[in-house]
């Protein structure tokens, strides 16, 4: 596998892979209607501030290895997002009406596309902030009429800073305050996200507090890392906070989070290796690496 940045010969096929590896698939080029989706469904079965969508005929799809590992949550009325059940990406779902659309966070080659529009972008919560060149819609551009999701319903009672899966079976609190919070750009972690980039903060391991669905937090540890690791729910696949005792941190995708954390994102890392169709134009500070 490449990191999507060596030449790729003119037509072949784009490839992607869940970030076990173990779900692989690729498609013909031309891809099309590639974009970055804000509404609250994407943002919290990404874990991340957006997640962004490329759309491949059907008819040039196929998966490589691991279709048939495939796990489906029902996010809305005939929509089932696929993920991954060993390590939470999200992968292709099924074809509809002769097109698959494939998480770009996911891919391994340049989609030889770049994204034309922001959409649902009413729905981004206070933490997140984009000012590039890409056209952006409060819903969607003018003919395509996909209604608006609602943001999720509250639960429990207010305290602390609420956060969620998209099927809401793990609720949890964050009950301290955050140290930090970054967008990291590299490619374990757009993988483990399926997104151009994660948004996380961080915070005392003590400091987060779940009050349902522990029982269904499923971790991957990449093999090869000393630490990298995700955690999901096992059910819609949506990124929850990851506790590490060893690090004594909690680790909390900020896309999945119902309350405002008041801390915003510091900084960009690991900007080397950034998606190459996506662009970073907000002011933050940028580090090539890591920022330590
Ligand atoms: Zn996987
Ligand atoms: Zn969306
Ligand atoms: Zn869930």
């Amino acid at each position: 596998m490449d990191d999507g940045s060596g030449a790729r010969p003119p037509g072949a096929p784009i490839r992607g892979s869940c970030l076990c590896g173990g779900i692989a698939w690729q498609a013909e080029p031309p891809l099309e209607l590639m974009s970055h989706c804000h509404c609250s469904m994407c943002r919290k079965i990404h874990g991340a501030a957006f997640g962004t969508y490329v759309v491949a005929a059907a008819e040039g799809f196929g998966f490589a290895r691991g279709e048939s590992q495939i796990a489906f949550h029902a996010s809305s009325k005939g929509n089932r997002r696929a993920f991954c059940p060993t390590c939470g990406s999200l992968v292709p779902g099924e074809a509809r009406e002769g097109r698959v659309a494939m998480p770009a966070g996911c891919l391994d080659d340049d989609p030889g596309v770049r994204p034309l529009a922001h959409i649902f972008v009413a729905s981004r919560p206070a933490w997140s902030f984009f000012d590039d060149a890409v056209p952006a819609f409060d819903t969607t551009p003018p003919g395509f009429d996909i209604p608006a999701q609602p943001d999720p319903p509250a639960w429990g009672e207010p305290g602390g800073v609420r956060g969620s899966c998209l099927c809401r079976a793990v609720r949890y609190r964050l009950e301290s305050s955050p140290t930090l919070a970054r967008h990291c750009h590299c490619r374990r972690c757009r993988k483990a996200r399926s997104a151009a980039h994660t948004t996380n903060l961080f915070l005392e391991a003590a400091g987060v507090r779940f009050e349902a669905g522990e029982d269904r937090v499923r971790t991957y540890k990449l093999p090869e890392a000393r630490y990298f690791a995700v955690a999901f729910c096992e059910i819609c696949s949506s990124g929850v906070p990851r506790i590490s005792a060893e690090r004594g941190i909690a680790v909390v995708p900020m896309g999945g989070l119902d309350d405002d954390p008041v801390i915003r994102p510091a900084s960009h890392i690991y900007t080397g290796s950034k998606a190459p169709w996506h662009e970073i134009r907000d002011g933050l500070t940028v580090h090539e690496a890591g920022d330590i």
